[in-house]
């Protein structure tokens, strides 16, 4: 059936963000609702569809996912093309990949080709309370000075995935 579904808008997201924050279980929870604690850094997801109704329409999301190429900091152009929407992922639980969100800021606005793509920060494995290094007031300053919409989310017991797509989709509609 998939592939052959009719919609009125096609988005292209990326999901960008230090290896291992979690951007393909985000992804894989989003959409195949299942999560694997033993995925190792990475899984490999090039991209993966999924729809949604946003103010009444039927959107298409492809949502890309890195498949680990940041580790080899091999992300090029190409990978940034025609993208509506970019979604940055830190873990909440590493400082290091919240500090390196200022790189990540760095490439996007250097690859991205769509003038008006929409940033949607999310701080990921909000499940490990205990083992935070990031607050959530971090992520919001962080977020506003950036003029971004922020989100905490795990993809791990799903809370604040669905919203995370959701709210990146309206808000790319919005300001179409
Ligand atoms: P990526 O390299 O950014 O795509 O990260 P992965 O999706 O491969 O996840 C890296 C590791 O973190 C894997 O072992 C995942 O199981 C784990 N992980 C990802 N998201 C969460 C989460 O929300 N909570 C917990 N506890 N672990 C997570």
């Amino acid at each position: 059936k998939s592939g052959t579904e009719s919609y009125d808008h096609i988005l292209k997201l990326l999901l960008i963000g230090d290896s291992a924050v979690g951007k393909s279980s985000i992804l894989i929870q989003f959409t195949d609702d299942a999560f694997d604690e033993d995925i190792g850094t990475t899984i490999g997801v090039d991209f993966k569809v999924k729809y949604l109704n946003v103010f009444q329409k039927r959107v298409k999301l492809t949502i890309w996912d890195t498949a680990g190429q940041e580790r080899f900091r091999t992300l090029t152009s190409s990978y940034y093309r025609g993208a509506q929407g970019v979604i940055m992922v830190y873990d909440v639980t590493n400082k290091e990949s919240f500090l390196n969100l200022n790189n990540w800021i760095k490439e996007v606005d250097s690859y991205a080709t769509y003038e008006d793509h929409i940033k949607l920060l999310v701080g990921n494995k909000i499940d490990l309370a205990d083992q935070r290094q990031v607050t959530k007031q971090m992520g919001e300053k962080f977020a506003r000075d950036h003029n971004m919409v922020f989100i905490e989310c795990s993809a791990k017991t799903r809370v604040g995935v669905e919203q995370t797509f959701e709210e990146i989709a309206r808000k790319i509609l919005e300001t179409d």
